[in-house]
């Protein structure tokens, strides 16, 4: 879906002007609004909730099969040669560092692409002091971290403030299900030794029906250029506040472009949600056991928005090992990865199991 077109110029589309000094304008997580970086002049901006309105998926993919280039937009696009993260120019043209490695961007090879263009976003409430007061508190009360780290603490890399992109899908789902429904019965009978012993046996009935369900908002992450075990974790979002796009939200942060265009993370969100739908119909067919023969879905009303989503991501290195961490931009929360001791591990499993020895011999 993206068209290359030849190598242009680097313009910064994302800077503001200040009105009474003529300084840059930056968006402040603080204030939320935009703030000289000079004069402290606010300027206001629109973060009155948007009323949200989605894609129509087959209209939109059909264009996008035919490579037309409606409803995308041009961006400027940097890709970091060591990690391959793909993001819009920083604002700050000289020595830029990829946000997700540190990795120094070689900005000769910034392209103008076309992209869809992102709908909504939620803006940074958490500041870059906060995120690291949050990732200290966060890593002190780790268990199996090492004794050394717990005395010296870490030293982390500047945090950066990405916006991430996620593609959202809402989907009216109709499911016809074939299956059966177990109940339990109880059946006493004699052993051997003629003592009165009592077993479940399970009654199979056959059954079917239809299950519909109405879908909103299943996020889909865009990019690959965090790890599956922290982007995964990035779920707790408070969407009813996203506030439409608009540019000046993202200026003093780096703003990661899909990989993904909306074609590919359909299949994810039609994961998540057949396994809502296969829970609905178990509870549908009832009784004490259930299976499901066949279940098939028309998935009616799919359309889908882009999202971009506030995080601060940061690393530190421990015994020459490099963990990375993010911080969500609008909750505070804290999801990464940490050293943990294998000694405090073994030892922890070792107390469990002498425990259950313990209550095993005391028991009999
Ligand atoms: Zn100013
Ligand atoms: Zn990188």
């Amino acid at each position: 879906m993206t068209t290359d077109t030849q190598s242009q110029p680097i313009t910064d589309a994302l800077q503001t002007k200040c009105k009474s000094c003529g300084g840059i304008m930056q968006y402040s997580p603080k204030d939320e609004n935009l703030k000289c970086l000079y004069c402290g002049l606010i300027s206001e901006l629109d973060k009155s909730a948007a009323e949200q309105k989605g894609n129509d998926f087959k209209h939109w993919k059909k264009l996008a099969d035919e490579e037309s280039n409606d409803g995308l937009m041009e961006a400027t696009e940097i890709k970091c040669r060591q990690c391959g993260a793909t993001t819009t120019m920083p604002p700050n043209t000289s020595g830029a560092k990829c946000a997700f490695c540190s990795t120094p961007l070689i900005l000769d090879e910034a392209h103008v692409k076309r992209f869809w263009q992102p709908e909504y976003l939620l803006p940074f409430k958490i500041t870059e002091k906060q995120s690291g007061e949050n990732f200290k508190k966060w890593l002190g009360k780790k268990w199996f971290t090492p004794s050394k780290l717990k005395k010296y603490g870490v030293n982390t890399d500047a945090f950066k403030g990405v916006y991430l992109p996620f593609w959202t899908y809402d989907a009216k789902t109709h499911t016809l299900y074939v299956g059966e429904r177990g109940e339990d019965r109880k059946v006493q009978s004699r052993n051997s030794k003629g003592e009165l012993v009592e077993r479940t046996v399970t009654d199979w009935y056959k059954t079917s029906g239809t299950v519909n369900l109405d879908f909103k908002d299943i996020v889909i992450p865009a990019s690959e250029s965090l790890p599956p075990t922290i982007i995964n974790r990035l779920t707790n979002w408070d969407m009813m506040n996203s506030v439409s796009y608009q540019k000046e939200f993202l200026s003093g942060f780096v703003t990661e472009i899909y990989k993904r265009d909306f074609r590919d993370g359909v299949d994810d969100a039609k994961k998540k949600m057949k396994s809502v739908i296969t829970d609905t119909i178990k509870a549908d067919i009832g009784g004490d056991d259930q299976r499901i023969k066949t279940q098939s879905t028309q998935y009616n009303d799919l359309m889908f928005k882009l999202l971009l989503l506030p995080v601060w991501i940061s690393a530190f290195n421990f015994d020459g090992k490099l963990y990375q961490f993010v911080v969500n931009g609008r909750t505070g929360q804290v999801i990464g990865e940490y050293p943990k001791d294998k000694m405090k591990i073994l030892l922890v499993v070792v107390a469990v199991i002498a425990v259950i020895a313990a209550l095993f011999f005391l028991l009999r």
